[in-house]
Parts: structure tokens; sequence; C-alpha cells
């Protein structure tokens, strides 16, 4: 082998999967490694001084123990070959010297006279290895590449676990970093979930506030439109009573309008007195039991006179298997059935308005009873169809002017309705009509049919209900 490694040679010394740091292949061609010889025997140290330096390497010789012990002070050799026997110091010395050095100088024992045990002497102090006198040239060679490349990995090695710590420390410090970041992080987003916590709590508390305002004002209300109420019916009355007696027409032109602004008025003043009750949780819903038939024959009763005199017809059907005597709150499903009707009838100005109670559903106990008032009106248009159920909702201020009105009984059949647990809801088509229909469940009771009223199944197919 020559006396700097090929870059092929370099290969073989590396580990499977290891890769050859490019430094460490420069600093090994590039590199003349340095060697001592120290031997009494003058040939000895001339044939290996030519021997050696014609292989590569820079080399010096000395003869004597304190001569190589000098040398050693001033030069970092790589390698030293040792003669045990010295005119002057032991070879011990000079082992001990060389390990107290911090450059790492590794030793060939060469001798003639030792012992193997004093060989195993000094691998024990560290010498790389031992040849004993004479020794082929070939094995001296082969020895001193052996240990030089040993070197050279060792010290690529070192510098390698040098870099690793290196690389590792630079780890550490950014972990270190991270995990206070991280710490700070988790301490901002702390206060922040503190922060929401007690935003929740405030939000909370301002809803209750705002709900209690609420109700304080519906109750507010509720009082006050029982009082504006009671003045009301004198008001009525006692223009009805003049309304009989002899006036000019002047006079009863007049008596007239108030007569009618005093039923709008208390019209409206029930209705803000019912809504604002719900609002402020002062209406309780009764349960007892009552005849649907019964209950839509009042309807009926009262709607029809209205129906009539604006030339509408107004039916009533109720399917056979809808129940007749049922539990629940009459007063108020025939507050929404009238309050629906009332309605249609205002915004129908021909045609037909038609009850409609059928059988949505039953169990053992109970029953779904559907509620549908269907008209020919004005209907309503598509994007509207939400909102009618809004408090003081209007489709416009001409239909407010044209048919008066509060805009609040929708809101009210609704409210009732879901204090009921039943749905309410419209299906409509402007200019062709619409139907308001709304479901409820109710206990049934066992007196079926009490009431017999005019029902789908009793009209012939096809025979026109005008
Ligand atoms: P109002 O006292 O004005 O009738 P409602 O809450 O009962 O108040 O109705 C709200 C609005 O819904 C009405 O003003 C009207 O525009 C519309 N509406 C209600 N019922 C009908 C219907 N049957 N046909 C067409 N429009 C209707």
């Amino acid at each position: 082998m020559a006396r700097k490694p090929t870059y092929e040679e370099l290969e073989q010394t590396k580990g499977q999967g290891e890769r050859l740091d490019p430094w460490f292949v420069e600093a090994v061609m590039s590199y003349v490694p340095k060697i001592l010889i120290v031997d009494d025997d003058p040939r000895m140290c001339d044939s290996l001084k030519v021997l050696l330096g014609n292989e590569g390497y820079e080399i010096q010789t000395r003869r004597n123990g304190q001569e190589a012990l000098e040398a050693l002070v001033k030069n970092d050799f790589d390698l030293v070959l040792l003669d045990l026997v010295l005119p002057d110091i032991n070879g011990t010395e000079i082992m001990d010297h060389i390990n107290s050095q911090t450059a790492e100088t590794l030793v060939i024992v060469i001798t003639g006279h030792a012992s193997s045990d004093s060989a195993v002497h000094f691998l024990k102090k560290g010498a790389f290895d031992y040849l004993r006198k004479p020794f082929e040239y070939e094995e001296l060679s082969k020895t001193v590449r052996n240990a030089l490349d040993q070197k050279a990995l060792k010290s690529e090695r070192k510098r390698a676990e040098e870099e690793l710590r290196k690389a590792h420390d630079e780890l550490e410090l950014r972990v270190k970093r991270r995990t206070a970041e991280l710490a700070k992080t988790t301490e901002q987003l702390k206060l922040q979930l503190i922060g929401r916590k007690q935003m929740k709590k405030d939000l909370i508390k301002a809803k209750e506030a705002a709900e209690a305002g609420n109700r304080a004002k519906s109750e507010f209300l509720a009082s006050m439109s029982h009082e504006l109420r009671t003045p009301m019916n004198p008001i009525i009355g006692m223009t009805k009573l003049v309304l009989r007696t002899d006036l000019t027409p002047k006079q009863r032109d007049c008596l007239s309008v108030v007569e009618s602004s005093a039923d709008q008025l208390l019209a409206l003043i029930n209705d803000i007195l019912d809504f604002s009750r719900i609002e402020a949780r002062r209406l309780d819903i009764e349960s007892y039991d009552f005849n649907i038939g019964t209950m839509i024959n009042d309807v009926e009763k009262i709607m029809k006179l209205e129906a009539h005199e604006k030339g509408i017809e107004l039916s009533c059907l109720i399917d056979k298997n809808v129940p007749s005597l049922v539990r629940g709150d009459p007063v108020r499903v025939k507050e929404i059935l009238t309050n629906l009707v009332e309605n249609a009838v205002k915004f129908t100005e021909k045609g037909i308005v038609i009850v409609r109670l059928s059988l949505d559903g039953e169990t053992n106990t109970h029953a779904t009873v559907r509620f549908a008032v269907t008209d020919t009106g004005i209907g309503i248009p598509n994007d509207r169809l939400d909102s009618v159920f809004e408090s003081f909702t209007q489709l416009d201020s001409g239909t407010a002017r044209k048919y008066g009105g509060t805009g609040l009984g929708l809101a009210i059949s609704k409210k009732l309705t879901e204090m009921m647990g039943g749905r309410i809801g419209v299906e409509s088509k402007e200019g062709k009509g619409s139907t308001f229909w709304f479901t409820l469940v109710l206990e049934k009771r066992t007196e079926r049919k009490a009431f017999h009223y005019s029902t789908i199944s009793d009209l012939n197919p096809g025979v026109r209900v005008l």
C-alpha cells in the first residue's frame, strides 16, 4: 500500500451505511504522518528511515532515551517505533512520558530481548503493537500502516463525536427555547380561556338582565292594557246606545266613526294584552275535556256573518276519524282558529274559506289533529311567508291601511300553539290564496262522536261544496 491511502482504501475503512466525510478524505489524503524511530542500533535507524521515508512518511531518528524524550517534547509524533533496550533510559519511562502527553502518539514496541511477558506489559501500557527482532520489513510496514489508519479513524471519530455533541447542545438549546415559548403560549391561552369564561358569564348575566327587563316591560304592558280596556267598554256601549237614538245624519256619521274606531282600538288592546301576557309568562294553558265539533260550531257561528257580509262562503269540515271528545285548552284553540279564520275572511274578496280538521297521527291515547284554514284570497309572496308569524308584521303599509289589524294575531297564534306543544305554518300562492294550519297533540277521551258534524266522507265525491 502507498503511504497515503487511495480513496477506495478509505472507503473500506467506513462502517456500513456510513458516509465518508469529504473533510476527512481531504485531511487524510494530504496529511504526512510523523514517525520517530528510537533505536540505539544505527543500522536499524538508518535502514528504517530510508524504507519508511520512501513510503512518504516524515521520519526522525534518535539513538538514546534522553534525545528521544526531548524530541517528543518538541514535536507531535503520530507514531514512535520504540526499541525497549536503550543505553540510558528504560523504554518504560518513554512509554510513561508518551502516555502523559495530550497528543495521541501511538507506539510500536521493537526489541530482540524482551520476553513475551514484557510484550504484554507494554501492550497493557497502551502500545499499539509489538515486533520482535529480527522482523521482516513488510511486517513492520503493515503494522505501521495499520497503526496510522487506526489513528486517522480514531481522530475522525472524535471529530464526528464533537460535531454530534455540538449539534446535540444546539438542539437542546432550541428545545429549551421552544419549551419556554410553549409555556408562554399556554399561559396566554389560559388567560384567554379565563377571559372567555368571564365573557360568557357576563353575557349570561346580560341576557338574564335583558330577559328580566323584557318581562318587566311585558308585565307593565299587560297591566296597562288591562287599565286601557276598562274605559273602552263604556265608550263602546254608550256609543251604541246613542246610535239607537234619533240623530241627524251628520251626528250618525260621526258616531259611526267613533264606534268603528273604538272597536278597532279594543281589538288592538286585546291583542297587546294577550301578547304581553304570554311574554310575561302570565298566561296559563288550561286542560279539560271539550268537544271539537262544538268548538268548530262556535267559530263558524262567530265568523259566518262576517263572511256572508263580504259575500264569501265559509265551510267547516271535520274528517270522520278525528276524535270528537279530547282534552286540552278549548279557549286557546278557539282563539287561534278564530284568528286564522278572521284573517282568511279579511284577506279574501271573493270565493271561499274552508276550515278542515283532519287526523295527522294517532296513538291509543292521543290524536294529532290538524286544523287548516284555506282561503281564495290575496295570498302571500313567497319571500314573506316566514315573517308573517313575527310580531307587528304586516306585509306592507298598504295592507295595513286597507285591511286594518295590528300584526299581532299570527304572533299570538304561534306562541299559543307552541305553548300547547304544537306546530303552526302556512302555504300560500300570491293572488291565489293561502292555507294556514296548526297541529296539536290532544289526549283522546272515551266518548267518541259525541257531536255529529258534517264530515268530508258525508259528501259525494265530485259534488261542489258551495
Ligand atoms: P293582522 O292583525 O295585521 O291581521 P296578523 O298577525 O294576523 O296581523 O297577520 C299578519 C299579516 O300576515 C297580515 O297583515 C297580512 O299581511 C298577512 N296575512 C295573514 N293572514 C293572511 C291571509 N289569510 N291571506 C293573506 N295575507 C295574510
